[in-house]
């Protein structure tokens, strides 16, 4: 029987994608006996163990259920509600949280910036710092990156030390939305702290779910002081697991042999496939340079019709407009070939 076509796979977000055979084996393997509940046991002890390895740094880890709680609780520690947070316009935090950081951290205001390819221009924090510094404006107290942005550019090593010198030089704390960090890390071949902690960052929100996982991101606190009673915070906001070891079992089993960069470049390397055949196409005009697992496009209105009705899923309302096309860790070649053979039959 031939499955493929009921199985589809489609490209409108990864967390359209299953969870992955490593965490779904470790998942499996944590379901025997009982264990101590709320994060005391070994599995979570081991989870955060990896990703101190990971990091090469003895950073403070806390499991969260997913991107925008573990987004939100990171951002209140950073501040007081009478404090401001500077992000990109199209930041996650701001379009797509439903105002929680803003709930978390009892008012903080999220102050947005433009900036070409969903990256932040140093130069565009300084302007919104010293715009005014009287006791009416919501005082600068952060900055939050996305790595990878929102719209699938990455920033590089140069860029976040850019930004970085910025924010020491303003007096602020940095944030970043690693939702999709793995496929950053992926991307630019780097190890994982020097795109974190050796270029300033105090928190990370690692991603888990679209990485591959069933549930969970990671709040990652590499300036270890700001982690000060968080465990109380996510308990309050109905975010600390009883059973943890099952959100911590398939960090162990990303983690562990490196499976969690496996699927992140292999998503990666779908887009890439995806860019290389719309590329040759003059009616596909590619909108920003393809750094990790997703390609935006602008096709003719026709085109994005007969797609969807011919039953592809992705959005087109994603940061600036255009075709958002999204590839999650179990996107298959066969599956990018049949959406290129659909948009060239549709162009005619
Ligand atoms: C998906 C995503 C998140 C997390 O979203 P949740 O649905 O709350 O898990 C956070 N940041 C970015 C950039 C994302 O794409």
């Amino acid at each position: 029987m031939n499955t493929t076509r009921e199985i589809r796979r489609h490209f409108a977000s990864d967390n359209y994608g299953g969870i992955c055979p490593e965490a779904w084996a470790a998942l499996a393997e944590a379901n025997s006996g009982h264990a101590v509940s709320y994060g005391e046991d070994a599995w979570t002890a081991q989870a955060a163990d990896l990703i101190r390895d990971v990091f090469e740094m003895a950073c403070e880890v806390f499991f969260v259920f997913n991107g925008t709680a573990a987004n939100s609780l990171s951002i209140a520690s950073l501040g007081h509600s009478y404090h401001s947070i500077l992000c990109h316009e199209i930041a996650h935090v701001e379009t797509d949280e439903c105002g929680a950081p803003e709930f978390f951290s009892n008012g903080m205001k999220v102050l947005l910036m433009p900036g070409s390819n969903g990256k932040l221009d140093p130069c565009a924090i300084e302007r919104m710092v010293d715009k005014r510094a009287d006791i009416h404006y919501p005082k600068p107290r952060a900055v939050s990156v996305t790595q990878a942005t929102e719209v699938g550019t990455v920033y590089s090593v140069e860029e976040l030390k850019s930004i970085w010198a910025k924010t020491k030089q303003c007096g602020l704390k940095l944030h970043m939305d690693g939702a999709r960090f793995a496929n950053a890390v992926a991307s630019l071949g780097v190890k994982p702290k020097e795109i974190t902690w050796q270029t300033g960052v105090d928190v990370l929100c690692l991603g888990g779910t679209k990485n591959g996982m069933h549930v969970s991101e990671a709040v990652v606190f590499f300036n270890r002081e700001l982690a000060a009673e968080f465990d109380y915070r996510c308990k309050q906001a109905g975010q600390l697991y009883s059973k943890m070891r099952f959100m911590a079992a398939p960090w162990v089993g990303m983690l562990k042999d490196g499976a969690w960069l496996r699927h992140a470049a292999h998503a990666n390397a779908m887009a890439e496939l995806l860019e290389t055949e719309l590329a040759q196409l003059p009616e596909a005009r590619i909108l920003f340079p393809r750094q990790a697992n997703s390609l935006f496009v602008e096709l003719p209105p026709s085109v994005i019709e007969g797609l969807h009705k011919a039953g592809w899923r992705f959005y087109t309302f994603i940061g600036q407009g255009g075709c958002r096309f999204m590839c999650a860790w179990d996107i298959r070649e066969e599956d990018v070939r049949a959406l290129v053979a659909d948009i060239k039959r549709l162009i005619g």
